[in-house]
């Protein structure tokens, strides 16, 4: 068996026993990669997640779970681990990525927009992050609501938009409420142009946050609010 390289991002380590751990890691050639790591965990601490760097492994043909070698940290990304701000948003988007995507799918502009965080742009980089990732996946709601004319209250009920005019018999509990801002910021997302013009408050990204988070609820099948992101609104 021959060792693989590829750059990597591992996210998630989970303790196995003593003081190994199976790693997952993402990379933009395998996709989701499930790994054996024999010494995750020394007396030096923890292995630093969620930072890009290279990835050397050895894959098993009959077997899911391959066999972590070495993974090196790329220095110029030394600054995420030390930015709570860019590491509690990635943790998000791997969230959504565990929920959309099977072991071996690439998802290519994931693992470019995983290279693009700074402390400045992370708030807008999380949430077009996670907008690609459900595109990307096939699940993204449309962005216009049902009819198009977006007249009234509008809602994301059931995975999709319903305005007063399209969505008849609606009733504020059953989906979520969409304010006219934030329709006009969705409407933003897939046009890069204005969207570069586009700044979230803390407020606004919270509520998409929410949005998005409902919506995969919808399309998974599993009524729960991420982990990650219930971590995000109790740090606030
Ligand atoms: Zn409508």
């Amino acid at each position: 068996m021959k060792s693989l390289n590829t750059p990597a991002i591992i996210y998630r380590l989970t303790r196995y026993s003593d003081n190994s751990a199976i790693a997952l890691a993402f990379s933009p050639e395998y996709g989701k990669l499930k790994l054996f790591m024999p010494n995750a965990y020394s007396k030096k601490g923890g292995f630093m997640t969620l930072t890009p760097g290279n990835l050397t492994f050895i894959m098993k043909d009959t077997s899911d779970l391959h066999r972590f070698v070495a993974f090196s940290h790329n220095p110029a990304y030394h600054y995420y681990s030390q930015t709570p701000e860019i590491i509690v948003r990635l943790n998000i988007c791997f969230d959504f990525f565990e929920h959309l995507f099977h072991s071996g799918e690439q998802c290519r502009i994931f693992w470019e927009m995983c290279l693009k965080y700074s402390e400045d742009n992370c708030r807008k980089a999380g949430l077009y992050t996670i907008y690609r990732l459900m595109k990307e996946a096939g699940v993204m709601f449309d962005l216009k609501c049902k009819c198009g004319s977006a007249q009234g209250d509008i809602l994301l009920k059931d995975g999709e938009l319903f305005c007063g005019k399209c969505g008849v018999s609606q009733s504020p509990e059953e989906g979520i409420p969409i304010s006219g801002k934030m329709y006009s910021n969705l409407l933003a997302f897939p046009q890069n142009e204005l969207f570069k013009n586009i700044n979230f408050t803390h407020e606004e990204e919270l509520k998409l946050l929410m949005l998005f988070n409902n919506h995969l609820s919808v399309v998974s099948g599993k009524n729960k609010m991420l982990k990650s992101v219930s971590v995000f609104i109790s740090m606030q």
